[in-house]
C-alpha cells in the first residue's frame, strides 16, 4: 500500500473564458474526483483540489473531453495568459481576447508526452526526437507569466507579469501595445536577493508584432536566465543582473528593429467592475464577487448550485474567470433569468464592503504545501473585523485593496495591495502598506509577525486618521505614504521582507 497522495489540478484557460458545458464538466469533476469545490485562481484558471492519485488520469481525461487541458498550467514554461477582455464589450476587447489565445498557443509546449501519458495515446517513450519550436531541448529556467491589460483597468496587474502588454487605442481603435517586462511577485523570507518587482515599460509594438516580441523575450530569458539558482531564475532577476539597457539591446537585436517609444496610458483601478454591463453587441454580462475564488455551497449561499443551474438553464451564458478570482456570467440575452437564479440561491445582489470587494486570498493552509499560515479560510473573518472599524469611521464603502497569502511566494499578488498580509507562521502575518489601487506601486513592510489582535490594533488608528485627514478622493495607499506611515518602495531591490 502507498500513501493516499492527493494533488491539485490546474486547468489552463487563456483569457479566462469557459463555455457552459465546460463549466458543467468542471462542476461534475469537482464532485466526482476532487473535494467538491472549484477554485478560481488569480491567473484566471480553474483549480481542483484533493484529487487522489488514482483519479488523476480520469480527471484529466474528463477535462480534455470538453476541450480544456492542463498543459503548461504549471511548469517552467509560459503559463496561462491573462486578459480581462470580455469579447462582447467592444471590438477592441474581442481583439485582445483573441491575442491571449494566440499568445498561449504560440508559447505552449508541443510535446506529445501529455497526450501519451494522460490521454492514452499509447507511445510513452521513443528514441525519436520531438521538436519544440520555441523551447528547443530545454524549457525555461523558471515559470513565465504574460498578461494583457486594457486601460483604464489594470485588472490583470500587468506590472506583476514577466511580460505585460498594455493595449493602446486611438479613436476607439486598437493601434498596438506598450510592452512591460520584468515584473514578478515572489520572494523568500531571509533571502534579500529575492524580491517582488514591477515590470518596466520598455516600448510600444504594433498588434502584428506582439507574438514576435513575446517569443523573442521568452528566448532571451531562456538563454540568459539563471539556471543555477531557482530563487533567482525569473526574468526580473535576469533584467536586474544585466541591466534594463542590456535587455532592451538584446530585444532590439533579436527583433531586428527597435521597439517604438511607449505611448501614454492611464490606469484608474486594478479591481473588478461589479454589476451588470451591456456589450456593444447588446448582450449582458454580470461581474460577481466570489470570496477567495472558491466555488462551493455554504449554509448561507448556494453559489455552486446556482452556477450549475445557470449553466444548464441559460443557454448562451459564458463564464469568464477574472484575474481577481471573481466570475462574470457573460454575454447572455437572458438577463432576467440570470438575475432570478442568482437571487433564488442568495448569490446576488448582496451588499459588500468596498474592502471585501477588493480582496484576494491564495489557497494557503491546508492545501498548499508551501504555506506558513492561513489565507483563504481566514481572510473573510479578518475582513469582518476590519469592517467593524471601517463602519465606525464611516468608510464601509471605501474601496481598499487587501490581499493575503500564506507565504511570500506571492500567488495572490499581495505586494501590490494597499493592505498586504503575508503569512509568517500559523496565526502570524507581516503587514505591508502603501500599494496603489491601480497596481503600479509596490507596498512596504510596516510591521512584522502580527497576530490578529496586533493587526487590528495597528490598522485602527491609521483608518481613523484616514477618515479625518485624507484629501479629496485620496486612496488609502496614497494616504499612508503621504502621512509617512511607510515610505514608498521604489524598485524591488529596495524591498524589505
Ligand atoms: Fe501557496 Fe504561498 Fe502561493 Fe499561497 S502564496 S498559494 S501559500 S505558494
Amino acid at each position: 500500500l502507498e500513501p493516499a497522495f492527493s494533488f491539485l489540478i490546474r486547468v489552463r484557460l487563456p483569457g479566462g473564458i469557459a463555455t457552459a458545458s465546460q463549466w458543467l464538466q468542471m462542476d461534475r469533476l469537482s464532485d466526482s474526483h476532487a473535494n467538491g469545490t472549484i477554485k478560481l485562481t488569480t491567473r484566471q484558471a480553474f483549480q481542483l483540489h484533493g484529487v487522489i492519485k488514482r483519479n488523476l488520469k480520469p480527471t484529466i481525461q474528463g477535462i480534455n473531453e470538453v476541450l480544456l487541458d492542463t498543459i503548461a498550467a504549471c511548469g517552467d514554461v509560459n503559463r496561462n495568459v491573462m486578459s480581462h477582455a470580455n469579447p462582447s464589450e467592444s471590438p477592441l476587447h474581442a481583439q485582445v481576447y483573441k491575442l491571449a489565445g494566440d499568445l498561449s498557443r504560440h508559447l505552449t509546449p508541443q510535446t506529445g508526452a501529455y497526450h501519451e501519458i494522460w490521454l492514452d495515446k499509447k507511445l510513452v517513450s521513443s528514441s525519436k526526437e520531438e521538436t519544440e519550436p520555441i523551447y528547443g531541448d530545454r524549457y525555461l529556467p523558471r515559470k513565465f507569466k504574460i498578461g494583457i491589460a486594457i486601460p483604464p483597468y489594470n485588472d490583470v496587474d500587468v506590472f506583476s507579469q514577466d511580460l505585460g502588454f498594455i493595449a493602446i487605442e486611438e479613436k476607439g481603435k486598437l493601434i498596438g501595445y506598450n510592452v512591460a517586462a520584468g515584473g514578478g511577485m515572489g520572494s523568500t523570507f531571509g533571502i534579500p536577493e529575492t524580491y517582488p518587482r514591477l515590470g518596466d515599460v520598455i516600448g510600444f509594438c504594433k498588434p502584428n508584432q506582439v507574438i514576435d516580441v513575446a517569443e523573442k523575450i521568452v528566448l532571451i530569458q531562456k538563454e540568459h536566465g539563471n539556471r543555477e539558482n531557482r530563487k533567482r531564475a525569473r526574468l526580473k532577476y535576469t533584467i536586474d543582473t544585466n541591466g534594463i539597457d542590456w535587455f532592451r539591446k538584446e530585444l532590439n537585436n533579436a527583433l531586428g528593429s527597435p521597439l517604438e517609444e511607449a505611448k501614454p496610458y492611464k490606469f484608474t483601478r486594478n479591481g473588478d467592475r461589479y454589476g451588470w454591463k451591456q456589450g456593444t453587441n447588446g448582450k449582458w454580462s454580470l461581474n460577481l464577487f466570489v470570496e477567495g475564488g472558491r466555488i462551493k455551497d455554504s449554509e448561507q449561499v448556494a453559489l455552486k448550485t446556482a452556477l450549475r443551474e445557470l449553466a444548464r438553464e441559460v443557454n448562451d451564458a459564458q463564464f469568464i474567470l477574472t484575474g481577481n478570482q471573481n466570475l462574470i456570467i457573460a454575454n447572455t440575452t437572458e438577463k432576467e433569468k440570470v438575475a432570478q437564479i442568482l437571487k433564488k440561491y442568495k448569490v446576488w445582489p448582496t451588499p459588500l464592503s468596498g474592502l471585501r470587494q477588493n480582496s484576494i486570498a491564495c489557497v494557503a493552509l491546508n492545501t498548499c504545501g508551501l504555506a506558513f499560515a492561513e489565507a483563504e479560510r481566514y481572510l473573510p473573518d479578518l475582513i469582518t473585523k476590519i469592517e467593524d472599524i471601517l463602519n465606525k469611521y464611516n468608510l464601509i464603502k471605501e474601496e481598499i485593496v487587501i490581499r493575503m497569502t500564506g507565504c511570500p511566494n506571492g500567488c495572490g499578488r499581495p505586494y501590490l495591495a494597499e493592505i498586504g498580509l503575508i503569512g509568517k507562521s500559523p496565526g502570524h502575518y507581516n503587514l505591508y502598506l502603501g500599494g496603489s489601487n491601480t497596481g503600479n506601486r509596490l507596498n512596504t513592510l510596516y510591521r512584522e509577525t502580527l497576530t490578529e489582535t496586533d493587526i487590528l490594533t495597528e490598522l485602527e488608528p491609521i483608518i481613523e486618521d484616514f477618515s479625518k485627514n485624507r484629501v479629496k478622493q485620496e486612496s488609502f495607499g496614497d494616504f499612508v505614504i503621504r502621512q509617512k506611515y511607510v515610505t514608498e518602495t521604489n524598485q524591488g531591490k529596495d524591498f524589505r521582507h
